[in-house]
């Protein structure tokens, strides 16, 4: 008889400390403003299965222009615009729920004091993301820029520096890896330095344990939405390590072929994906192990 394999999840997967928060005032909202109109900019968090539960409450995604006025809008965990806050603030009819994580909140702190001061500000990051175009905002557009690799950094910066002081971040849930490469690299340029690595530890605990997972393991499932950022981040981690490794967004995702003669399979998730979320998957995966 073939013994089955092992299921081991990572402590880690799942809700961060910034969504929990942010899913929390959501679902608080409904009660605290009964009767009101409440919207998110946006999906509160990168996760449709949530965002459709909200929606069921009456929370729903929108955009500036569809805001509904007199109306409650929530600010997502990810951040705004310093453009948008200034301007959602002068809505006298608009109640606002800030759910900015707070650990956002002082990576955009560091961008405005950085470039205010004079410093080259670097973020690493992912440009179209709303977090990054959040972060940016809040800098000097002839000082602060964007970087997805090392290889966007222009090679005269090395050589004909512009500034003499040049200071790093990231978008919080950027691999440790690729802002330790940055920093060190940039380390062999004259001047000072400043490194702050906003990325959040909820993040690095998370990628961490994939990896170790994805070294124990022969098969990998990363839960979560396909537009989460960290969530993919943690598949290419896995990926990398592990070629038998698949991102699904629900169960519903699940192939029984992928199991097949496997000893041991791992299970992380991404920060915006549910408890419940990852429960189903499980509870899936343990039914087609046994049939
Ligand atoms: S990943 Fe970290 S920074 Fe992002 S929302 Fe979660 S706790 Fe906040």
């Amino acid at each position: 008889m073939n013994k089955q394999p092992r299921i081991r999840i990572a402590d880690t997967a799942g809700f961060c400390f910034g969504v929990k928060r942010a899913v929390k005032l959501a679902n608080e909202a409904p009660h605290k403003y009964p009767g009101q109109q409440i919207s998110t900019l946006g999906p509160i968090i990168h996760n449709p299965q949530v965002v459709t539960q909200l929606s069921a409450l009456g929370v729903k995604p929108t955009d500036l222009n569809h805001v509904p006025e007199p109306g409650v809008v929530i600010i997502r965990s990810h951040g705004i615009t310093r453009e948008l806050a200034q301007e959602l603030k002068q809505r006298p009819d608009l109640t606002l729920i800030d759910a900015t994580c707070p650990f956002v909140r002082r990576a955009q702190e560091i961008v405005a004091e950085m470039s205010s001061a004079g410093y080259q500000v670097i973020i690493i990051g992912e440009p179209d993301h709303p977090e990054v175009a959040g972060l940016i905002s809040y800098g000097d557009p002839q000082n602060t820029q964007v970087v997805t690799s090392l290889a966007d950094i222009p090679a005269d910066f090395f050589t004909e520096r512009k500034s003499s002081r040049i200071a790093l971040l990231a978008q919080t849930t950027q691999s440790q890896q690729l802002y330790n490469e940055i920093a060190s690299a940039l380390l062999a340029v004259k001047g000072e330095l400043r490194c702050f690595n906003t990325i959040c530890t909820a993040t690095s605990n998370r990628q961490s344990e994939a990896i170790q997972l994805a070294e124990a393991c022969d098969c990998m499932l990363i839960i979560g939405g396909r537009n989460s950022a960290n969530t993919n981040r943690l598949y290419e981690l896995s990926k990398e390590r592990l070629p038998d490794s698949y991102h699904i967004e629900t169960l519903a995702d699940l192939h029984p072929e992928w199991f097949s003669g496997k000893q041991a399979i791992g299970i992380s998730a991404g920060a915006s994906t549910p408890q419940w979320l990852i429960d189903e998957v499980v509870e899936q995966l343990q039914y087609i192990l046994k049939n």
